[in-house]
Protein backbone atom coordinates (compact mmCIF):
# COMPACT_ATOMS: atom_id res chain seq x y z
CA UNK A 1 0.00 0.00 0.00
CA UNK A 2 0.85 3.52 0.32
CA UNK A 3 0.15 6.83 1.24
CA UNK A 4 -2.48 8.80 -1.02
CA UNK A 5 -1.87 12.28 0.82
CA UNK A 6 1.71 12.57 0.36
CA UNK A 7 1.40 10.94 -2.88
CA UNK A 8 -0.75 13.80 -4.01
CA UNK A 9 1.90 16.42 -2.59
CA UNK A 10 4.71 14.49 -4.71
CA UNK A 11 2.41 14.89 -7.57
CA UNK A 12 1.60 18.17 -7.40
CA UNK A 13 4.89 19.22 -6.42
CA UNK A 14 5.90 17.40 -10.00
CA UNK A 15 3.55 19.65 -11.81
CA UNK A 16 4.51 23.11 -9.94
CA UNK A 17 6.59 24.84 -12.45
CA UNK A 18 4.35 24.04 -15.43
CA UNK A 19 1.08 25.58 -13.61
CA UNK A 20 3.68 28.88 -12.40
CA UNK A 21 4.40 29.34 -15.94
CA UNK A 22 0.37 29.09 -17.29
CA UNK A 23 -0.43 31.35 -14.17
CA UNK A 24 -3.05 28.54 -12.85
CA UNK A 25 -3.58 28.45 -9.14
CA UNK A 26 -3.49 24.97 -7.26
CA UNK A 27 -5.64 25.03 -4.07
CA UNK A 28 -4.99 21.59 -1.80
CA UNK A 29 -7.11 20.46 0.89
CA UNK A 30 -6.04 17.50 2.60
CA UNK A 31 -7.51 16.25 6.27
CA UNK A 32 -4.96 15.90 8.99
CA UNK A 33 -4.54 12.29 8.94
CA UNK A 34 -2.44 10.52 6.42
CA UNK A 35 -4.62 7.05 4.41
CA UNK A 36 -3.29 4.10 3.18
CA UNK A 37 -4.41 2.17 0.29
CA UNK A 38 -4.10 -0.58 -2.07
CA UNK A 39 -1.63 -0.33 -5.09
CA UNK A 40 1.60 1.87 -6.38
CA UNK A 41 1.94 5.37 -5.61
CA UNK A 42 2.94 5.75 -9.77
CA UNK A 43 -0.86 4.67 -10.59
CA UNK A 44 -2.43 7.75 -8.54
CA UNK A 45 0.26 9.88 -9.77
CA UNK A 46 -0.21 8.47 -13.65
CA UNK A 47 -4.16 9.76 -12.85
CA UNK A 48 -3.81 13.13 -10.90
CA UNK A 49 -1.30 13.89 -14.05
CA UNK A 50 -4.19 13.33 -16.52
CA UNK A 51 -6.62 15.05 -14.75
CA UNK A 52 -4.65 18.06 -13.88
CA UNK A 53 -3.15 18.45 -17.49
CA UNK A 54 -7.02 18.19 -19.06
CA UNK A 55 -7.87 20.77 -16.47
CA UNK A 56 -4.78 23.08 -17.56
CA UNK A 57 -5.88 22.70 -21.34
CA UNK A 58 -9.31 23.47 -20.47
CA UNK A 59 -8.18 26.37 -18.94
CA UNK A 60 -5.71 27.56 -21.56
CA UNK A 61 -8.30 26.32 -24.32
CA UNK A 62 -10.73 28.81 -22.86
CA UNK A 63 -8.77 31.33 -21.68
CA UNK A 64 -10.36 31.42 -17.93
CA UNK A 65 -8.81 34.82 -16.41
CA UNK A 66 -8.49 33.07 -13.19
CA UNK A 67 -7.45 29.72 -13.55
CA UNK A 68 -7.85 27.68 -10.92
CA UNK A 69 -7.87 23.84 -10.19
CA UNK A 70 -8.49 22.64 -6.65
CA UNK A 71 -7.46 19.28 -5.54
CA UNK A 72 -9.32 17.99 -2.41
CA UNK A 73 -9.43 14.96 -0.03
CA UNK A 74 -12.32 13.47 2.23
CA UNK A 75 -12.61 10.39 4.08
CA UNK A 76 -16.13 8.95 4.64
CA UNK A 77 -15.87 4.94 5.18
CA UNK A 78 -13.98 5.64 1.44
CA UNK A 79 -10.91 8.07 0.47
CA UNK A 80 -12.45 10.83 -1.99
CA UNK A 81 -10.20 12.90 -4.48
CA UNK A 82 -11.73 15.50 -6.00
CA UNK A 83 -10.17 17.29 -9.03
CA UNK A 84 -12.23 20.45 -9.97
CA UNK A 85 -11.42 23.44 -12.32
CA UNK A 86 -13.16 27.01 -13.08
CA UNK A 87 -12.82 26.24 -16.76
CA UNK A 88 -16.91 25.94 -17.80
CA UNK A 89 -17.32 22.22 -17.81
CA UNK A 90 -17.46 19.49 -19.62
CA UNK A 91 -20.13 19.88 -22.59
CA UNK A 92 -23.11 17.51 -21.77
CA UNK A 93 -23.15 16.03 -25.42
CA UNK A 94 -19.85 14.53 -24.53
CA UNK A 95 -20.06 14.27 -21.22
CA UNK A 96 -21.10 9.96 -21.59
CA UNK A 97 -17.77 10.01 -24.13
CA UNK A 98 -14.94 11.16 -22.10
CA UNK A 99 -13.86 8.07 -20.65
CA UNK A 100 -14.16 5.90 -24.25
CA UNK A 101 -10.90 5.36 -25.97
CA UNK A 102 -9.68 7.52 -28.43
CA UNK A 103 -12.10 10.18 -27.66
CA UNK A 104 -10.54 14.02 -27.45
CA UNK A 105 -12.14 17.35 -28.50
CA UNK A 106 -8.38 18.71 -29.47
CA UNK A 107 -6.20 18.62 -32.26
CA UNK A 108 -4.77 15.39 -33.22
CA UNK A 109 -0.70 16.53 -31.73
CA UNK A 110 -2.47 17.66 -28.29
CA UNK A 111 -4.94 14.78 -27.20
CA UNK A 112 -4.82 10.87 -27.66
CA UNK A 113 -8.16 10.57 -26.33
CA UNK A 114 -6.68 7.70 -23.92
CA UNK A 115 -6.13 10.07 -20.49
CA UNK A 116 -8.89 8.90 -18.85
CA UNK A 117 -9.71 6.19 -20.61
CA UNK A 118 -6.40 4.81 -18.72
CA UNK A 119 -7.08 6.33 -15.60
CA UNK A 120 -10.75 4.52 -15.48
CA UNK A 121 -8.53 1.14 -16.68
CA UNK A 122 -5.78 2.16 -13.42
CA UNK A 123 -8.49 2.90 -10.86
CA UNK A 124 -10.90 0.13 -11.55
CA UNK A 125 -7.99 -2.27 -12.04
CA UNK A 126 -5.12 -1.83 -10.21
CA UNK A 127 -6.55 0.48 -7.15
CA UNK A 128 -10.04 -0.86 -6.94
CA UNK A 129 -12.07 2.32 -6.70
CA UNK A 130 -13.73 4.42 -9.37
CA UNK A 131 -13.92 7.87 -10.99
CA UNK A 132 -16.47 9.73 -12.23
CA UNK A 133 -17.00 13.28 -13.44
CA UNK A 134 -19.39 16.24 -13.54
CA UNK A 135 -19.96 19.25 -13.82
CA UNK A 136 -20.08 22.37 -11.02
CA UNK A 137 -21.35 25.80 -11.73
CA UNK A 138 -18.25 26.74 -12.72
CA UNK A 139 -16.40 23.63 -14.50
CA UNK A 140 -15.14 20.49 -14.42
CA UNK A 141 -15.00 17.91 -11.36
CA UNK A 142 -13.54 14.44 -10.73
CA UNK A 143 -14.43 12.24 -8.36
CA UNK A 144 -12.08 8.96 -7.75
CA UNK A 145 -12.98 6.91 -4.75
CA UNK A 146 -10.80 4.44 -3.24
CA UNK A 147 -11.28 1.91 -0.49
CA UNK A 148 -9.10 2.75 2.52
CA UNK A 149 -6.61 0.17 3.66
CA UNK A 150 -5.20 1.30 7.05
P1 LIG B 1 -7.34 14.06 -24.28
O1 LIG B 1 -6.86 14.91 -23.13
O2 LIG B 1 -6.23 13.42 -25.02
O3 LIG B 1 -8.30 14.79 -25.18
P2 LIG B 1 -8.78 12.59 -22.24
O4 LIG B 1 -9.24 11.20 -22.19
O5 LIG B 1 -7.81 13.03 -21.18
O6 LIG B 1 -8.16 12.81 -23.68
O7 LIG B 1 -10.03 13.57 -22.21
C1 LIG B 1 -11.10 13.38 -23.13
C2 LIG B 1 -11.89 14.65 -23.36
O8 LIG B 1 -12.61 15.01 -22.17
C3 LIG B 1 -11.06 15.89 -23.69
O9 LIG B 1 -10.69 15.94 -25.05
C4 LIG B 1 -12.04 17.01 -23.29
O10 LIG B 1 -12.97 17.25 -24.32
C5 LIG B 1 -12.80 16.41 -22.11
N1 LIG B 1 -12.27 16.90 -20.82
C6 LIG B 1 -11.46 16.24 -19.97
N2 LIG B 1 -11.15 16.97 -18.89
C7 LIG B 1 -11.81 18.16 -19.04
C8 LIG B 1 -11.91 19.36 -18.24
N3 LIG B 1 -11.25 19.48 -17.10
N4 LIG B 1 -12.70 20.38 -18.73
C9 LIG B 1 -13.36 20.25 -19.90
N5 LIG B 1 -13.31 19.15 -20.69
C10 LIG B 1 -12.55 18.12 -20.27
MG1 LIG C 1 -6.01 14.16 -21.39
Amino acid sequence: GFEVCKTIKETIRLISIVLEDEKIKLKLTLPPQESIVKGSPNDLKQILLNLIYNAIDALKERKVETPLIKVEVKYNNKININVRDNAGGIDSEIIDKIFEPYFTTKYQARGTGLGLYMSKMIVEKRLNGKISARNTRRGASFWIELPIMA
